[in-house]
């Protein structure tokens, strides 16, 4: 904070808050705040009837509870005194970052996320080994989907069996579960529909949910029935941009490299205009944090740097494939957390 000249950070709803104290903040027309200014103790305000889910830890901060009465917004701005510049979490609701901008009128606010972003994407041992834990429940799902049958089954069919299956496997909460048949996948972010799946056609299913506080994120393809000629060869210069793109994850290697190295081997196999997004982006409490695997960025990798890498091939109106697994940077070099055959899935 003192490098950044931040006199203030006020953390609300977002992962900063669970990450820093262990308490995730409601997200309610109810502030939470945490102020931790950079020279004296921080305070946690919260909405009286949430307090008794507040883990205390008094060497850290103290709880301020405020009544139904009280305005939130006052007594936040009552402990922030003479600061200059504020940094205010990135997910904090603007109606409250409005109306502590009138509050302390001569303040400057600044993103928190300049301050924590970098903190919070170094994991450490314990955070790698929950990252892998989650990796390995959607690892075993996206095994069993491999005996599954798919054909005459809905889009949100799947999607639900996904969603319930993340759950069973001990996921806190299930984050998304992109289910993606025929041409819909030609949308990355397709959102699961009625649309019978066919036979001949090829389904993306990208799925993930956060377990012990940490997400989970895998892309698998499965076709049901042989799948024609053009798919094929295009999911095998996928699988090889895949791993191309992994293997140059290595420790001081700028994130735009690695997103080039997926970039590469679709652009000689005549996808490259079909490949429309970043190869990748960090992983931790959030599904999508830093560091971002893209184009142009020169931020390198660090020991401990969590991200996914996958790159996809999308053919409007025909066909979309993705693939998709968490990597680790490690001084040993970059390890995959998930596991579950890379294959082009043939089912049901
Ligand atoms: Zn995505
Ligand atoms: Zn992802
Ligand atoms: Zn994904």
């Amino acid at each position: 904070m003192r490098d950044e000249g931040i006199d203030v950070l006020c953390l609300s709803v977002g992962p900063d808050l669970p990450y820093l104290i262990g308490y995730e903040a409601m997200p309610l027309e109810r502030l939470t705040m945490l102020v931790l200014p950079v020279e004296s103790e921080a305070i946690l305000v919260v909405p009286r009837l949430e307090a008794p889910r507040v883990a205390e830890h008094d060497d850290v901060f103290t709880l301020q509870a405020w009544e139904e009465t009280e305005d939130p917004v006052q007594i936040v701005a009552g402990h922030l005194g003479g600061a200059s510049v504020i940094g205010i979490g990135d997910h904090t609701w603007a109606r409250f970052v409005l109306a502590l901008q009138v509050a302390i009128p001569n303040a400057r606010f600044v993103t928190a996320s300049t301050v924590t972003a970098p903190l919070r994407a170094i994991k450490d041992e314990t955070e790698i080994a929950a990252l892998e834990l989650a990796a390995r429940a959607v690892d075993t799902i996206a095994a069993a989907m491999r005996e599954q049958g798919f054909a005459g089954r809905t889009e949100q069919h799947v999607h639900r069996e996904l969603v319930e299956l993340m759950l069973d496997s001990g996921h806190e909460r299930a984050n998304f579960a992109i289910v993606a048949s025929g041409p819909n996948a030609a949308s990355p972010h397709h959102d699961p529909s009625d649309r019978v799946i066919r036979s001949g056609e090829v389904v993306l299913c990208d799925f993930g949910g956060t377990m012990a506080g940490y997400c989970s994120d895998i892309t698998r393809m499965y076709a049901v029935g042989e799948p024609t000629t053009r798919i094929r060869d295009a999911y095998d210069a996928l699988v090889v941009a895949q791993e191309h793109a992994v293997q140059a994850a290595t420790v001081g290697t700028p994130c735009a490299d690695v997103d080039a190295a997926a970039r590469v081997v679709l652009g000689e196999a005549g996808l490259g205009d079909r490949f429309v997004h970043r190869t990748g982006h960090g992983i931790g409490m959030e599904a999508h944090e830093d560091p971002y695997i893209v184009s142009g960025n020169a931020q390198r990798l660090e020991v401990g740097h969590a991200f996914s890498i996958e790159p996809g091939v999308y053919v409007d109106g025909q066909f979309g494939l993705r693939l998709e697994d968490i990597v680790v940077a490690t001084s040993e070099g970059p390890r995959r957390l998930n596991r579950a055959a890379r294959d082009l899935a043939i089912v049901d």
